[in-house]
């Protein structure tokens, strides 16, 4: 059982969560280290299953509730699987696109952001305004295309 998370990734959530007044719970750093060390996309439910394996306890409303929180604070992405389903992804920033692995849901980061170069004035002249976009990627990781 796992008390203290020192990794960089839970001290970054730590600092985050500090700017924002939040508490940095032990199940909540918790849900940041099976993320990060997982390397892929997770469902809740498995979320929840690695926070109790490190903890022995996880409450699944606290586990969403701690989602929610961290996709706010951008060290969290909420991606889609292949099959319709959705998971989360530890993640560097909240303005990162990323690619996900059809096969092992492995997830990697896009390199830049694809749209940036993109002014939104199509959207604009028909009186939308545009706030935030949602880009992910599916493909085959390295690894999986060899075992292929
Ligand atoms: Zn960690
Ligand atoms: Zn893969
Ligand atoms: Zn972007």
């Amino acid at each position: 059982m796992i008390k203290d998370f020192e990794c960089v990734q839970e001290s970054y959530a730590r600092d985050l969560l500090r700017e924002k007044g939040l508490k940095s719970t032990t199940q909540r750093l918790a849900v940041i280290h099976v993320l990060h060390t997982s390397g892929k996309s997770l469902s809740v439910g498995e979320i929840h299953d690695g926070v109790k394996k490190l903890l022995g306890v996880a409450g699944l409303a606290t586990i969403y509730r701690t989602l929610d929180i961290f996709e706010d604070l951008g060290i969290v992405k909420r991606l889609h699987f292949p099959d319709g389903g959705h998971g989360y992804a530890f993640s560097r920033g909240r303005h990162f696109h990323h690619m996900v692995c059809v096969d092992c849901r492995g997830v990697f980061d896009f390199p830049e952001c694809p749209v940036e170069w993109l002014d939104y004035a199509s959207a604009e002249k028909q009186g939308f305004r545009v706030k935030d976009h949602f880009i992910q990627l599916f493909g085959q990781c390295d690894k999986c295309a060899e075992v292929a």
